[in-house]
């Protein structure tokens, strides 16, 4: 009887073995690409082994040109119009230049963009609502800046005037209702800080990147690189044609907006 409990105790044993060798076999493959990873991404032991000191950051002062950075391209200084041309005719911008160092929209002039061709790029630009226009809804001190002459981030006094929310200050318009609103009270200056990615479009003509838009009112975040559907159309749904570099564009709404713009700048990203 032991003889018996013996033997079957050793084949037990045999076919344990046997199974044990055979799943270390089958994990061989994997645990070896595992030793190799963890040879090439051993942990770093001393601070020096994750310090990169190269490429240098060029130098840049924040405030170099009258608040606009060393870098930066400065569209309007209060000086002249020498960067912006009409948009109806690209003759001279007919918009009213202020002693304060601010231009004001002329009404029905039209739109005016820079000569100026431009991809991705970080915009700084401040406004002012116009504290006579009392009209409501979309009428009251409608502008705004279109990136790549197709993209519309919103201007519009919405100091007690409701208007639909994917068309109020902040928006991208008619596709982002912004985050919150930190527009200043009528008559005060406003600044936007917009990052604009441009969108990418392979050689047929299909659009294979989105732009995205990322929008500061007053410092404080209103668009959070929102990725855009295409054009921001006041009719009809986003369209995506095909296009490369483009002007920025400021908007004459035409109904007496009277809006006023000062210290625009922009750096090419
Ligand atoms: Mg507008």
């Amino acid at each position: 009887m032991k003889k018996i409990t013996l033997l079957i105790a050793c084949l037990g044993l045999m076919i344990s073995c046997n199974e044990a060798s055979k799943k270390e076999t089958e994990e061989t493959p994997s645990e070896t690409i595992q030793e190799t990873e963890a040879i090439t991404e051993k942990e770093p032991t001393k601070p020096e082994e994750t310090e990169i000191w190269e490429p240098i950051p060029d130098k840049v002062n924040p405030s170099a040109q009258n608040g606009a950075p060393s870098d930066a391209l400065v569209l309007f200084d209060g000086s002249g119009f020498d960067q912006w041309i009409s948009s109806v005719d690209s003759t001279e911008v007919k918009w009213n230049l202020n002693d304060d160092g601010s231009m004001t929209v002329k009404d029905k002039t039209g739109d005016i963009q820079t000569k100026k061709n431009f991809g991705s790029v970080q915009l700084h630009l401040e406004w002012r609502s116009n504290p006579d226009n009392k009209a409501t809804n979309q009428n009251r001190s409608n502008s705004g800046v279109f990136f790549q002459n197709r993209y519309e981030v919103q201007i519009l006094d919405n100091n007690d005037n409701p208007t639909y929310v994917n068309g109020m200050v902040g928006s991208i318009y008619k596709q982002a209702i912004p985050l919150v609103n930190p527009a200043k009270p009528t008559g005060e200056w406003n600044a936007y800080d917009i990052i604009f990615h441009a969108p990418e479009f392979d050689s047929e003509g299909n659009k294979t990147k989105a732009a995205t838009l990322t929008v500061l009112l007053n410092g404080v975040l209103v668009q959070d690189h929102f990725e855009l559907e295409g054009t921001t159309e006041y009719i009809g749904w986003p369209k995506n044609e095909a296009h490369g570099p483009a002007p920025i564009k400021l908007q004459d709404h035409q109904d007496m907006s009277g809006v006023s713009y000062r210290n625009i700048w922009v750096r090419e990203l």
